[in-house]
């Protein structure tokens, strides 16, 4: 039996346009609505129609919805989102100042935290009917753009420091001239009818340690190079983090006033990482100034408004303040001092605020040109006091409405933070790589490499990009000559990328910062083995874990001089059984001041591969010849365990 195409969708329910589009898209090609199909065609189509729509019902259950039957307060938000109290305060904190847990939240409010938790929200008929009647009508608070926050980075020597003073000193109005500038670790610049604020704290370090913490200060990256020297490692650092922290970079090409600048050959330089400068084709900015001279100053704050045009910043004055602590310092007749860059909203005296976990209450407010001031908007960096206890550079400042909102969400804050301390962060290492790419977690693996010479670098970095597998593709996104250091601990905890050393130390601090991290931070003396660990682990494998075991210990007790063999000592085995087979630590005093392979076991003048505790023995080691008595010769191994 044939039907026409129409009929067809009258059957199925649904429009004859749809059918007809739905029949092209299967490769049946029909004319029109009259045309004809036959019956086997026909229950194709049913069939592939009603597990189309099974889909759509399927995806629609996925969504969370939630139908509301009146406004809801804070308390409801609570129980709808099952977050605690103190954190749909501070949700809501972000958009108004809301005074009671049980007053109906405003509706623009409530959805703006529904749809942060991935919910959608409808609205009952009945309270359409009610908004309706009331008439609310709730406008959405006016957008401005946003003055950028810049940072400048780059090797030290090249000129962060100068540029930043010759930037200051040269925007500085006469008004301000006679004034007192004072470091409050920002300040504000303004040029024609655009306004910069230039973040004065050391370099990349402060902004990847914020970073670390989730929280974005800079929106543009200006990065230093001098003429006179070039592409640097640091600045190579400089650039990793830039990326990494998916930050734009404007290129300050320096000292172009040496008489042996080469710019050319910076440029060139920079096109190896990507930079390439626009009059090369690139689309890179980069501007060529000298800091000394003050020199091409004017044209690189050009270059940062093309880019914050570019980047559309916008904020919202009207909102409660919201910004991040730049610096913070304990002053004697002030008390804690803090720089917060407010990065949206105002902030008057006598705001309650939140800061980490810290709170209070807004005392005082000065700017970088030292006046003390009521309110500031967006964009602005404030030395405020009025804090219960030192807040943390990176930690997010948010005004919320008083003294009860403020304190009840540090103590939410307080108790997540016990919480977390007790169950380890999971960040990812060489062990657990395999379960988080099974998981899903991970699709590019973040490594970060620091290297003895730049031949192994080169070697090892080549190896690890072609290593990805289908699951998981290995991306290192800095590497660099010499130890380990806190800055890459940092650039590791942020971007949740292994780190991974070979033939370098890790510095004192960056091993205490690794361990506070939860970061795993590997060392290797072999190439072999590093890509080996990282290969297996990749197939969702690790060869067990060589643990170090202590068989036995002998103490010298005389020494013989042996004409052609030289000092041999002799022991006795104080512990357990020592063999041939063993590593062996020599210890004079409790300094190690041998430690290897490379002895020999005598018993009697015979060679002998082991000795037993309470035996006495003669030991050779070929490499000291000041074996004291009193000396302890340690001899170990390892063993295997499965990880
Ligand atoms: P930083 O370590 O990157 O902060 O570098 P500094 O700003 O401290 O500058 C290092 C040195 O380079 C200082 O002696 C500066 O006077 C000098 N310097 C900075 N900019 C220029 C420049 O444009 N031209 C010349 N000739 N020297 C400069």
């Amino acid at each position: 039996m044939k039907k026409r195409v129409y009929e067809v969708a009258e059957d199925l329910k649904i429009p004859t346009k749809e059918l007809i589009i739905f029949l092209k898209k299967e490769g049946i090609n029909v004319k029109n609505h009259m045309s004809t199909l036959d019956n086997e065609t026909i229950e194709i189509i049913q069939e592939a129609i009603t597990e189309e729509s099974r889909e759509e019902d399927k995806d629609k259950e996925k969504r969370k919805v939630i139908v509301l039957e009146k406004m809801p307060s804070l308390k409801d938000l609570s129980k709808h989102l099952k977050i605690p109290l103190s954190k749909a305060m501070q949700q809501v904190s972000k958009f108004a100042n809301i005074y009671s847990v049980d007053k109906e939240l405003p509706w623009q409010i409530a959805q703006k935290v529904y749809k942060q938790y991935d919910y959608e929200v409808d609205i009952s008929t009945k309270l359409k009917k009610v908004l309706k009647s009331k008439k609310i009508k709730e406008t959405e608070h006016a957008l401005v753009s946003k003055s950028p926050a810049i940072t400048i980075v780059g090797h030290v020597d090249h000129g962060k420091t100068t540029l930043l003073d010759m930037i200051r000193k040269t925007n500085v109005t006469k008004k301000e001239a006679g004034g007192i500038t004072q470091h409050i670790g920002a300040y504000v610049v303004e040029l024609k009818k655009n306004r910069f604020v230039f973040i004065d704290t050391p370099g990349h370090e402060a902004f990847t340690t914020m970073r670390a913490r989730g929280v974005k200060a800079t929106d543009i990256v200006v990065l230093v190079v001098a003429a006179d020297d070039g592409v640097m490692p640091q600045t190579v650092e400089a650039i990793n983090h830039a990326r990494a922290a998916n930050v734009p970079i404007i290129v300050a090409i320096n000292k172009t006033d040496k008489a042996n600048a080469n710019i050319d050959k910076v440029k060139k330089d920079l096109a190896k990482y990507q930079l390439v400068p626009e009059d090369w084709g690139g689309d890179t900015l980069v501007a060529e100034i000298s800091a000394l001279q003050g020199k091409g100053i004017n044209e690189l704050l050009e270059l940062i408004s093309i880019q914050a045009e570019m980047l559309e910043l916008q904020v919202t004055p009207e909102l409660p303040a919201s910004g991040i602590v730049i610096e913070t310092k304990l002053d004697k007749r002030k008390g804690i001092l803090a720089t917060v860059l407010i990065q949206d909203g105002h902030l008057g005296i006598g705001d309650y605020f939140v800061v980490g976990t810290a709170y209070g209450k807004v005392k005082s407010m000065m700017d970088d040109k030292g006046n003390n001031l009521k309110h500031v908007g967006p964009s602005t960096p404030v030395e405020i006091t009025g804090f219960n206890k030192m807040p943390l550079a990176g930690d997010i400042f948010q005004v919320v409405a008083d003294d009860h909102f403020a304190k009840t969400i540090i103590d939410g804050r307080e108790s997540e933070e016990k919480k977390k301390q007790n169950k380890s962060q999971e960040k990812v290492s060489l062990d657990n790589l395999f379960e988080e790419m099974t998981k899903g977690k991970i699709k590019e693996l973040n490594m970060i490499l620091k290297c003895d010479t730049q031949g192994s670098l080169d070697a090892i970095k080549g190896t690890l990009s072609n290593m990805g597998n289908e699951e998981v593709e290995i991306k290192v996104i800095h590497s660099g000559i010499g130890a380990i250091t806190e800055t890459d601990i940092m650039l590791g905890s942020a971007s949740n990328a292994l780190i991974v050393g070979f033939n370098v130390k890790v510095d004192v601090n960056a091993q205490k910062l690794a361990k506070n991290e939860k970061i795993d931070v590997r060392i290797y003396n072999i190439i072999y083995d590093l890509v080996d660990e990282v290969k297996a682990a990749l197939k969702g494998y690790l060869k067990p874990k060589l643990e170090e075991v202590v068989n036995g210990k002998a103490e010298v007790r005389e020494i013989f001089k042996i004409p052609k063999i030289g000092i041999v000592a002799g022991c006795y085995v104080t512990e357990g059984k020592i063999s041939t087979k063993d590593y062996i630590r020599v210890y004079h005093e409790d300094s190690k001041i041998y430690e290897g392979k490379e002895f020999s076991l005598k018993r009697f003048k015979e060679d002998v591969k082991e000795v037993n505790a309470g035996y006495e023995c003669g030991i050779n080691v070929a490499k000291v010849d000041d074996l004291q008595v009193k000396d302890i010769i340690v001899f170990y191994n390892y063993r295997e365990v499965e990880r």
